[in-house]
């Protein structure tokens, strides 16, 4: 699953349809009668779409003549025995079954929704409550939880195959469902728990097997605390002994992107809908009872009934289709291999395709809708895919498992994207791309969410964790492999290397560096707590982790480690342990014995990261202390842990450290740090010397050194950087800026260190320093003596800006051909140079958006649009601003439509920003993944900042209301808003604001405080001297 990148601000989530809400709560509820009470005769149709299903049919017209009969004799049978059995048994112990073969039960569908009709309890009461209470009289005896109130499904059964049949009602948002469940017994009981949630249940049947005599259900209830349906037996099932359940149940296809939900777009000014699923990590028990844990492995028989006007698509292709006179028509899909119920996955569109082969003969298919198909906008993607399974195929050494892929570009979706396994399922703006109006950084986010995607289809689906709390491991090993598969993609661009330090390692030790953090392994158990585990600690620590060990490891032997893991595990589950051990048995092979799980378990158990220091110039005879301690960035905070405080954080740490003098620096030497501090010898060092530690930053750690050591190491980069390579010069600012900003270091050290940028032609140093500055300019921007730092910033800017001058629009040359670094580079320094007030970079805005404006022609370079939008709306007038107002709602492609939104809130005119914060809440307008971005861009615009926090506060409860489920939209938003608070004041107005409401996202609060609190708390200490060192430099 990808997430939305913070650096990106891109948009995700959850529109909601007005009118859709409205028709759903007007319209008739009453849900169609399901498959097995229609008798239709089959006829085949001729439809655009299902090319491949025409040659089927005549064995389809055949097939569905037998299958017709079959179910009308079934429906007559089934119809005849579920009439008996109206009961309804509503939440848990108040309940009842009327003792024959089924029990039905019904559970509260969330507010406001009342699903299906009245229902009551058909069996009286009394009998069924009696026994009830023995029932739990009997737990508490026992001291135990009863089964279904346990945090995990109780183990005594197995799923081994499910057969599910599914209706969908597009034109009323509702579907039916028919699951059949082939379950193991492991030990005798009489009770079957399995996951259900948000469903009307109509009929249970247990039976032996499917056609003998079933075993008699006592009765049904939900127990919504667990999200889970119990159905109690009147005797036990035996051990060893295979049975089926039999559920027959009907939903609504959601309007709130979970589960089986639905989405829409407009074609030719009509509005077309769309049914996909959305099952991870907890939500395929929206859509089918199921044992809905990634352990449960199972096969899967799917088939999905829906009006001809619609084609399905699901985890493995169509094997038959069943067309009926009425204009219905049943996909039969084929079995899947074993799998878990997360990445499964189902679609119900009209959308159009292109495809491709691979070498191996895989097809991929991309689907969307038509005149995306038509423009060519999923060529791109369609194109890396087959070079990717091809590339992965290669690096694994183990095959892609299903025949086919197909990827599904959807116009609202949770995440950036989801693995589900053979159904790949993208939001539209990280898949769809048109080269002639996608600027670099657009292309790089597609190409990376389908990297990352792919390589789910081996780490994720084909092995998979045993348990959320490790989902680090399939979600760090896919981010890690972003950067590797892109550089398979285009070699020159050093993802791998460079990138990956300014976007994954240092945006992720700015979060792991408080004291809120918690490890990359978190214990988990209730459903509401899992989705909480996907956030950038899992993903980008995972991966810097990964990387670090791909490090020590050496890279050949990292891939063997993975290569003998997938073989292994293919088609189960493993969890850490199973990967170090592989790695560890990898590594002895080529000789050395390292033991990765006693250093790894150091790093994924304990939260937050070490700073090394290394002092150099306090002993003799070529003698180094190396010490390591847990980096904070506010050593006022309290630990979480107060058992534990900070002074007892220790790890293991693989330091690489290398001397360098004028012209040449030695090969690095490695050393393990594992005590609070160490004496190592050093060879050759001499008077003039500097050590450089974590070479090319292969560590997720800092190094700190002594006062004299950063002077040595600033003075190289002054006199001839290029002596230390592009990763450490990246490293080096990046370091030194956030010990200053944590109060390791003195204010001055990353100012000096930035003197050198001016010789700096390599794009990630500046790269490093622009992400770095970002924060301190956020900490200094409504000072008074802010035209100090500014000042001091632009004269730093100024010679490379001028060096390297605009780029022109090539409209003709492919994005993927223009030379990457060098076009980024030139991005990042007139960012710089606009953002920091440069003349020369305003005239030349301005000028650009003028001439938009009178000829009516768009003529600005793609790759810096963003920045001459924001940069005109800022300097010119309201009319500016309307005209960019009025683009955005022309506009039609995507990454246009969402760089001129952004571009609005870049304007000095508070009036503007606050008719913008209020049309943000308008889905009319702003969709509704959009205004979260819209209410964080103002808030980081210093004249908009206590807009946005004052209009946050004020609308916390819509808000709430919107993203409150998709946590990880709530937590963007909680810390957008608040990350560049800085005053006592506004400290205070958080902390009021968190007494005074109740409940959720706690955990992004607190990080929020103790964030505000190392703000106030540096301008309380450091910006004095941050100041006073500035104005003696800018008199120099
Ligand atoms: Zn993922």
């Amino acid at each position: 699953m990808a997430l939305e990148e913070k650096r990106e601000k891109r948009p995700p989530v959850t529109p909601m349809m007005i009118e859709e809400e409205a028709a759903l709560r007007n319209g008739s509820r009453g849900l169609p009668p399901g498959p097995w009470a229609e008798a239709a005769g089959p006829r085949p149709r001729t439809t655009e779409r299902h090319i491949a299903v025409h040659k089927r049919l005549v064995l389809g017209f055949a097939v569905s003549i037998l299958a017709l009969l079959a179910v009308t004799m079934i429906a007559v049978l089934l119809s005849v025995r579920f009439e008996e059995c109206g009961a309804a048994a509503d939440g848990p112990p108040r309940a009842g079954g009327n003792g024959s073969l089924s029990g039905v039960a019904r559970q509260p569908h969330g507010a406001g929704q009342p699903p299906g009709r009245p229902e009551e309890d058909a069996r009286g009461g009394e009998a069924a409550e009696e026994e009830e209470e023995e029932e739990e009289e009997e737990w508490q005896r026992r001291r135990e939880l009863p089964p279904w109130a346990r945090p995990r499904l109780p183990r005594h059964l197995r799923p081994l195959h499910y057969n599910l049949m599914l209706t969908a009602f597009m034109e009323n948002f509702t579907f039916s469902g028919e699951v059949n469940v082939q379950l193991e017994v492991r030990n005798a009981s009489r009770y079957i728990v399995l996951h259900a949630h948000r469903m009307h249940i109509e009929a249970v049947r247990v039976a032996e097997d499917k056609l003998a005599g079933g075993v008699r259900v006592a009765r049904t209830f939900f127990y919504p605390q667990t999200q889970v349906f119990v159905v109690v037996l009147n005797r036990s099932l035996e051990v060893q002994r295979s049975y089926n359940l039999k559920i027959i149940y009907n939903a609504l296809i959601e309007n709130e992107l979970l589960g089986f939900f639905r989405s829409s777009y407009v074609l030719h000014g009509e509005r077309r809908f769309l049914g996909v699923t959305q099952f991870s990590p907890t939500h395929a028990r929206k859509a089918f009872p199921c044992f809905d844990e990634p352990i449960y492995k199972a096969t899967f028989k799917i088939s999905i009934r829906h009006q001809a006007t619609y084609l399905s698509l699901s985890n493995m292709p169509v094997e038959t289709s069943v067309f009926e006179e009425d204009g219905w028509v049943t996909d039969h899909f084929s079995q899947t291999p074993l799998m878990s119920t997360y990445y499964l996955a189902w679609a119900v569109c009209n959308f159009t395709y292109r495809e491709t082969v691979t070498k191996s003969g895989v097809v991929v298919r991309l689907y969307a809708r038509p005149d995306a198909i038509r423009r060519g906008s999923g060529d791109y993607a369609l194109n890396i895919t087959r070079r990717l399974i091809e590339f992965y195929e290669d690096y694994f050494k183990v095959p892609y498992s299903l025949p086919k892929l197909d990827l599904l570009a959807v116009p609202k979706h949770p995440y950036a994207a989801m693995e589900n396994w053979g159904l790949s399922v993208f939001v539209e703006q990280r898949i769809l791309l048109d080269p002639s109006i996608s600027s670099i950084l657009y292309l790089l986010d597609v190409t990376m969410v389908i990297v990352h995607e792919l390589c789910h289809q081996w780490f994720g689906d084909l092995v998979t964790p045993v348990w959320w709390e490790d989902v680090w491991l399939k979600e760090g090993f896919a981010h890690y492999f972003e950067f590797v598969g892109t550089d398979y993609l285009y070699p020159g661009w050093n993802m791998e290397k460079q990138r990956f330090l300014t976007d994954v390692l240092h945006e992720v030790m700015l979060l792991d560096g408080l004291a809120s953090s918690h490890p990359v392994s978190q214990e988990v158990q209730q459903a509401s707590d899992i989705d909480r585990v996907f956030d950038w600690i899992a993903y980008k620590k995972g991966a810097a982790l990964i990387r670090m060990l791909a490090g020590f490891m050496g890279h050949s032997v990292f891939q063997m480690g993975l290569q003998d893991y997938l073989t292994i595990h293919k088609y189960g589950n493993a969890a850490r342990n199973d990967l170090w051990n592989t790695l560890s048995k990898a590594l002895k092979r080529v000789g050395k014995s390292v033991n990765i799980q006693e250093v790894m378990d150091q790093w994924t158990l304990q939260m937050g990261y070490p700073v090394i220091t290394i002092l150099g110039n306090e002993t003799t005879d070529n003698i180094i202390v190396i010490s390591q301690e847990r980096f904070v960035y506010d050593s006022d905070t309290k630990p979480k842990d107060p058992a534990r405080g900070d002074t007892s954080y220790l790890w293991q740490i693989p330091l690489t450290i290398a001397v360098g003098n004028t012209s040449h620096i030695s090969s690095e030497a490695i050393i393990w740090v594992s005590n609070k501090s160490e004496h190592h010898r050093v060879p050759a060092l001499e008077e003039a010397s500097w050590l450089l530690g974590n070479i090319n930053q292969t560590g997720y750690f800092r190094v700190n050194y002594d006062i004299r050591n950063w002077k040595l190491l600033i003075n190289q980069l002054t006199r001839n950087h290029e002596v230390i390579s592009v990763s450490n010069r990246a490293g080096l600012i990046d370091d030194a800026f956030n010990l200053a900003r944590a109060g390791y270091l003195p204010q001055n050290i990353p100012l000096e260190i930035m003197r050198y940028l001016s010789e700096e032609k390599d794009f990630l140093p500046w790269h490093a320093a622009s992400r770095a500055l970002y924060p301190l300019d956020k900490l200094l921007d409504r000072t008074e003596n802010y035209n100090i730092f500014n000042e001091y910033i632009l004269r730093q800017v100024a010679s490379m800006y001028l060096k390297l001058g605009w780029p022109t629009n090539n409209l003709n040359k492919s994005l993927v051909q223009a030379s990457y670094q060098h076009e980024e580079l030139r991005r990042e320094v007139i960012m710089l140079a606009c953002s920091f007030g440069n003349k020369h970079c305003h005239q030349q805005a301005a000028t650009l958006i003028s001439d938009w404006i009178s000829s009516n022609r768009n003529r600005i370079p793609l790759n810096v649009r963003d920045i001459v939008y924001c940069t005109g709306v800022s300097l010119m007038d309201e009319d500016v601003w309307e005209f960019i107002w009025m683009k955005f709602h022309s506009t039609t492609a995507v990454s246009e439509k969402k760089i001129l939104l952004e571009a609005l809130t870049c304007s000095d005119d508070r009036n503007l920003l606050n008719r913008l914060l209020n049309l943000s809440l308008n889905s009319e307008v702003v969709l509704d993944q959009d205004a979260i971005d819209v209410i964080i861009h103002v808030a980081r615009n210093p004249h908009g900042r206590d807009l946005a926090w004052k209009f946050f506060r004020e609308k916390w409860k819509i808000l709430n209301a919107r993203y409150g489920e998709a946590l990880f939209m709530n937590s963007k938003l909680v810390s957008g808003v608040t990350e560049f608070l800085n005053t006592e004041g506004e400290l205070r107005e958080l902390k009021n604001f968190i007494k005074s409401y109740e409940g959720g996202a706690a955990v992004s609060f607190s990080r929020a405080v103790e964030t505000v609190e190392a703000n106030v708390r540096w301008q309380r200490l450091y910006k004095e001297e941050l100041f006073q060192w500035l104005r003696k430099s800018l008199t120099q």
